[in-house]
Parts: C-alpha cells; sequence; structure tokens
C-alpha cells in the first residue's frame, strides 16, 4: 500500500520527501498538496489502491506554491476534474509554475545543509501552467471534506495556507509552516522568518489533537500541546 491510515478517513500519501494528504468524505475526495512534478503517477496509485477512482477526486487543496507541493497539480487535475484551491498572495505562481520568490534557510547550521539538499532554490524544476479556481481567504471555512477552515500562516510561503479539520478532535494540516522530520521544529527555509514566528505562535493557541507535515512524520496524540510547548 502506497497510502497509510492517519485516522478514519484521513490518509497520507508519501512521494520521496514530500507528503500528500487525501481526506475521504461522502461529498468527494479531496487531496492536500501534489508533490514535485512526476508524483501524479503514483498518488493515483495510491488513491485506486483506497478504492477510489481519479474522478472521485473532487478537490485539491494546497498549502502553498512551491514546487514539491504544486508541481503535480496540472497533471493531477487534468486525470480528476477536480477544483484547485491556493491563497491568493500564491495565486500566480501555483497557476504560472513560476515565479518563486527568494527563500532563506531556517536558523542553525544543520538547517543551511538541509536547505542545500531539499530545497535548492536556485534551480526550481519545470512545473506545467494549469487553472486555479478557487482563491481561499484567512478564515474561510471550505465546503470540503465535511468543513475544513483555512488559515493565513504566513512566512515559509507568503500566500501559506493551514487547515483545520474539525473531525477527530481536531486535525490540522501544518504543511511547511514547520517539520517533523527529526522532531518538532522550524521549517528548513522560509522567505520571511519573523513572520514564521508569528504565524506558529498563531498556530500554538488553537486545539487539536493531529498534526499532518508536508515533510516528517504526523503527531497522532495531543499535538496540539506540543506545538504550544515549542511556540506558545
Ligand atoms: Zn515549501
Ligand atoms: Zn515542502
Amino acid at each position: 500500500m502506497l497510502a497509510e491510515e492517519i485516522t478514519n478517513g484521513l490518509y497520507v500519501i508519501p512521494v520521496g520527501v514530500v507528503n500528500i494528504f487525501l481526506i475521504d468524505s461522502p461529498d468527494g475526495c479531496a487531496l492536500i498538496d501534489t508533490g514535485f512534478p512526476g508524483s501524479a503517477d503514483k498518488i493515483l496509485q495510491a488513491v485506486g489502491e483506497l478504492g477510489k477512482k481519479a474522478s472521485d477526486i473532487r478537490h485539491i487543496l494546497l498549502t502553498h506554491a512551491h514546487p514539491d507541493h504544486i508541481g503535480s497539480l496540472a497533471v493531477l487535475k487534468q486525470a480528476t476534474g477536480a477544483q484547485a484551491y491556493v491563497h491568493p498572495l500564491d495565486h500566480k505562481i501555483a497557476s504560472s509554475g513560476k515565479g518563486f520568490r527568494p527563500i532563506r534557510p531556517a536558523p542553525s547550521l544543520m538547517n543551511r545543509i538541509l536547505f542545500r539538499i531539499f530545497i535548492n532554490p536556485d534551480k526550481p524544476p519545470k512545473i506545467e501552467a494549469t487553472t486555479v479556481e478557487h482563491v481561499v481567504q484567512n478564515g474561510d471555512h471550505l465546503p470540503v471534506a465535511g468543513g475544513l477552515k483555512a488559515i493565513h500562516t504566513p512566512g515559509h510561503s507568503g500566500g501559506h495556507l493551514v487547515y483545520l479539520w474539525p473531525q477527530h478532535g481536531g486535525v490540522l494540516i501544518a504543511g511547511d509552516t514547520c517539520q517533523n522530520i527529526m522532531g518538532l521544529n522550524w521549517s528548513l527555509g522560509y522567505e520571511d522568518f519573523a513572520a514564521g514566528q508569528r504565524s506558529l505562535g498563531q498556530i500554538a493557541q488553537l486545539n487539536f489533537e493531529i498534526a499532518c507535515f508536508g515533510h516528517g512524520k504526523a503527531i497522532l496524540k495531543d499535538a496540539s500541546a506540543q506545538f504550544k510547548k515549542k511556540w506558545g
């Protein structure tokens, strides 16, 4: 199985170093993020293994428009017919596949080394342009998966959104506001580190049981306590 169940109705599909999430609900499935270019086959195979058809994917939510999150959006939209969602500040990048803003490593030597390996901002891959139908503002409640709240959390990317799914005690889709590769920590890079710190302080005010990350393992229990300890 390519997909792993995180909790009832929520799956992670790891493709290389990036996590893509699938929420299954009676009103259609939602994917969150799309991986680097070339990830679509693996994602669709995972969807098939879960007993779903490509056309069961109705929505594709983007946490932000970086190459590892929007890379397979065009191909997945074509294969599924799903509508795409992004924050207005990342809309132009998500729909054109280019124009990435400068990003700098988070403090610490380890971050600088990992940043070079994983992000390599000087050489973004070629990304196909596509249509992104919906712009999502801070606080919007999306009619997706029984209702999802979007929260604007700039810093890693100007138009970064986290999504809060108020089921199972609260599930935070944290995107790249932070990562959980070797424990909960700063993301490897930020467009604006001070804004990223403020966003994490804001996330630490929320209550959620489960946290899912673009990079690293999900936290399955009492997740917001870990955020409060680190950034509250
Ligand atoms: Zn990113
Ligand atoms: Zn990422």
